[in-house]
C-alpha cells in the first residue's frame, strides 16, 4: 500500500487554499490504492486506458468521479460514456461528434474539455489555437456533450521556463475563450502533474492532475 494519508492532506490542504481541483492519476494503481485514498475523502481520479478504466470502474464506489485522460479512440467512447464524468482530452471535431452520439444513447450530458497543443514535441496530441476556436463554434450542434474547459500537457524537460512559456500559452487561449461572450464560457483550466502542478498553478491551472505524488513512482 503506497498511499500516504499525511502527504494527501497536506497536497489537498494546499490546493484548496488556492481554490484548484485535485485529480488522482491512479493508472496502473491497484483498486487497493484508490480505496485508500476514497477511504480519506477523495472522490476525483484519472485513468487513461480505456480497458484498465473500464476493468477498475465497476470494483469501486459508484459515486467516485472517473476522469479519462489518455488519448481517446473513438471506437471507444462506447465503453466509457455511460459513467465517464469528464473526457479531457477531445483533440477533434469526429471524437466530439462520437462522444455526443455515445452520450445521446445513454440519455446523458459528458463534460468535455478539449486537448491543446502546447508542447514543442510533435508526438503530444492536442488542437491549434485556431482549431479550438473552430471546434467551439460548432458545440452547439452537440448538446450531448458540454465542453467545460481546456487541457494541455507541457514537455517533458528540465526547462522551467519553456514549461512557463507553454502553461502561459494555454492560458492565453483559455482567457481569449471566455472573452468572446458568455456562449463558451470555460470554468476548467486542466494543467500541471506531479513534477510542475506548482508552476501550472502560477500561471492559471484550475485542475491539476496528479499521480507519482500521490501514489508513488509507476513501476
Ligand atoms: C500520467 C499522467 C499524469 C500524472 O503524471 P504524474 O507525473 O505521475 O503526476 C497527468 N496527466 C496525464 C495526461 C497523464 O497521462
Amino acid at each position: 500500500m503506497s498511499v500516504d494519508a499525511n502527504a494527501y492532506h497536506r497536497l489537498k490542504a494546499e490546493l484548496d487554499a488556492q481554490g484548484v481541483t485535485l485529480l488522482a492519476v491512479s493508472k496502473t494503481k491497484p483498486k487497493e490504492d484508490i480505496e485508500a485514498l476514497y477511504q480519506l475523502g477523495h472522490r476525483d481520479f484519472a485513468e487513461n486506458y480505456v480497458q484498465e478504466l473500464v476493468e477498475k470502474q465497476p470494483l469501486l464506489p459508484d459515486d467516485i468521479r472517473w476522469h479519462f485522460i489518455g488519448h481517446l479512440q473513438r471506437n471507444k467512447v462506447k465503453y466509457i460514456a455511460s459513467f465517464c464524468a469528464l473526457i479531457q482530452g477531445v483533440d477533434s471535431l469526429s471524437l466530439l461528434q462520437e462522444i455526443n452520439k455515445q452520450a445521446q444513447k445513454c440519455g446523458r450530458v459528458i463534460d468535455v474539455l478539449l486537448q491543446v497543443h502546447i508542447a514543442s514535441e510533435e508526438t503530444k496530441f492536442g488542437l491549434s489555437n485556431d482549431e479550438v476556436f473552430a471546434l467551439l463554434e460548432q458545440a452547439s450542434l452537440y448538446p450531448n456533450v458540454q465542453i467545460k474547459g481546456l487541457m494541455g500537457m507541457a514537455s517533458f524537460t528540465d526547462n522551467t521556463e519553456q514549461v512557463r512559456q507553454e502553461f502561459l500559452t494555454l492560458k492565453s487561449i483559455f482567457d481569449r475563450v471566455n472573452a468572446q461572450g458568455p456562449h463558451n464560457r470555460l470554468t476548467v483550466l486542466s494543467m500541471g502533474m506531479s513534477g510542475d502542478y506548482r508552476l501550472a498553478i502560477t500561471c492559471g491551472s484550475t485542475m491539476v492532475r496528479v499521480g507519482s505524488l500521490l501514489f508513488g513512482a509507476r513501476s
